[in-house]
């Protein structure tokens, strides 16, 4: 089957003391490729867990993640994690770190320059390319992240609260880009966000999670605001 099922998940962690935190309890469901879906939820309820499982960090206690048809065992390029803040290499200019995925599976330059090029003209960052990432702004670097991401063009992204530590007209700005890339792309995303109208605004489908034990407790599918 093709799409991403999360089958019967729940994650434990057993702490040093003897105790154990029951993070994810028995979550399931399925996202048909080129779903858009956001992930709402106090503090704690499991969100971020789900994400590192989904993207192979985590081994579930039960359970499995099941990409197009196999199981999914541990990271791989299918599917790229956007990260709140801090995962970029901030010494290395905006260029290399969104050719940094390509540079690895050992592409060339000639190889990957023109996908490159192309990615910095989608977020906005050409003109920046040669800048350090500790150089630029909060939202410009969530702009690198995103094009990182999609350089490595994985099937589906995982957003961990990107926009989380924006300012709000800099958030807005990126709600749009980050729908206009859904919409040109057409791939599969996932966002955790706790802003309940980023939700609304950016998710097709809507997953709203209980804590104590993390589980699914509505779902909603949304009409779409076009931008
Ligand atoms: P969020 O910003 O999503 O609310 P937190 O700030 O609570 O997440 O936690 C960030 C990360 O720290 C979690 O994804 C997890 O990997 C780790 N973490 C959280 N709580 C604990 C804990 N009690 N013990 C060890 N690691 C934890
Ligand atoms: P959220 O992202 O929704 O804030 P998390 O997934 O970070 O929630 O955490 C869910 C629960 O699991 C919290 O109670 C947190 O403290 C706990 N937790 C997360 N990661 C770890 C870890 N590595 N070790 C122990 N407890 C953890």
């Amino acid at each position: 089957m093709s799409g991403l099922s999360i089958e019967n998940i729940s994650m434990r962690f057993d702490l040093p003391n003897g105790t154990s935190v029951q993070a994810l309890k028995d979550v399931s469901l399925h996202l048909q490729e080129g779903e858009l879906m956001s992930v709402l939820g106090p503090s704690g309820c499991g969100k971020t867990t789900l994400l590192n499982i989904l993207a192979g960090f985590l081994a579930p206690t039960e359970g499995q993640i099941v990409m197009n048809g196999h199981t999914v065992t541990g990271p791989d390029a299918e599917r790229g994690m956007v990260f709140q803040q801090g995962a970029l290499f901030e010494w290395m200019s905006v260029r290399d770190n969104v050719s940094f995925g390509p540079r690895m599976k050992g592409q060339s330059a000639s190889q990957y320059q023109q996908d490159v090029d192309h990615l910095l003209d989608v977020v906005g960052l050409q003109e920046f390319k040669e800048k350090a990432i500790y150089e630029l702004s909060g939202g410009m670097q969530q702009r690198v992240a995103l094009a990182r991401c999609l350089a490595n063009d994985p099937d589906v992204i995982l957003m961990d609260e990107p926009l989380g530590a924006l300012d709000a007209l800099t958030r807005e700005k990126m709600q749009s880009l980050v729908l206009k890339l859904w919409k040109e792309t057409g791939k599969t995303i996932i966002l955790i966000t706790h802003s309940v109208e980023e939700a609304l605004l950016l998710g097709e489908r809507l997953i709203v999670m209980a804590p104590r034990p993390g589980r699914i407790h509505k779902e909603y599918r949304l009409p779409f605001a076009d931008l």
